[in-house]
């Protein structure tokens, strides 16, 4: 099964997934704990009514048919909608890793729940802004999600980890925590070094 987390990371990275994920490396540093830490509360299983909005925290969620499984931190009603919501670190993103996570979570939502299905939509809250975001779960990004498992699976089977990010995706290298691990830049100047020889040997073998 695929945790909704690992979807989370494959979108930022594939190779982030394959060490999380595939070969369970984790390095702990001050934006992991913060992280953990702001968690604490919404990882307590609890039921609420606030405000006229009823809530469950933390809620386990499984789909054998897509393969994916973890937990869902709230479920809320919302005139008489079912919508889920995720708690983040910081601020919103600038890619769709946290929407690929929410959005896996509603599928599996809509297979527990068939006779309320389809969900319209669901919240991104960012501790870091005190910001809600809303997700609309369009056809693109349920097509994106589903891709994204069956892109887990695949790499799942890998062997190795795929290389580091290249252009402009590589800046992201910057806000990770595996950056010691991976160590990106100086993957990139080994291969760099090894297709400059293979240029240099296949010139040789001309003569
Ligand atoms: S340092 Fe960069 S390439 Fe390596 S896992 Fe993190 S984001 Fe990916």
């Amino acid at each position: 099964m695929v945790p909704f987390s690992a979807l989370n990371a494959l979108e930022y990275c594939p190779r982030r997934f394959y060490y999380e994920y595939v070969q369970a490396e984790m390095l702990v540093n001050a934006l992991v704990l913060e992280g953990q830490l702001l968690h604490q509360r919404v990882d307590q299983p609890a039921v609420f009514a606030e405000k006229g909005v009823e809530r469950i925290h933390r809620l386990y969620l499984a789909s054998e048919r897509l393969h994916i499984a973890g937990y869902l931190d709230a479920l809320e009603e919302e005139a008489g909608k079912l919508v889920p919501v995720e708690y983040k670190r910081g601020r919103e993103g600038r890619w769709l890793n946290d929407h690929i996570q929410l959005c896996a979570q509603a599928l599996c939502l809509e297979e527990y729940l068939p006779h309320l299905a389809p969900l319209s939509h669901g919240y991104l809250f960012y501790f870091g802004s005190r910001r809600r975001e809303q997700v609309l779960f369009l056809p693109e990004l349920r097509q994106k999600t589903l891709e994204s498992i069956q892109l887990a699976l695949a790499l799942a089977r890998e062997p190795r980890p795929p290389a580091p990010l290249q252009g402009k995706t590589a800046r992201r290298c910057r806000d990770c925590s595996l950056l010691p691990i991976c160590l990106p830049e100086e993957v990139r100047a080994l291969q760099e070094q090894q297709e400059r020889g293979n240029a240099t040997k296949s010139l040789l073998e001309i003569f």
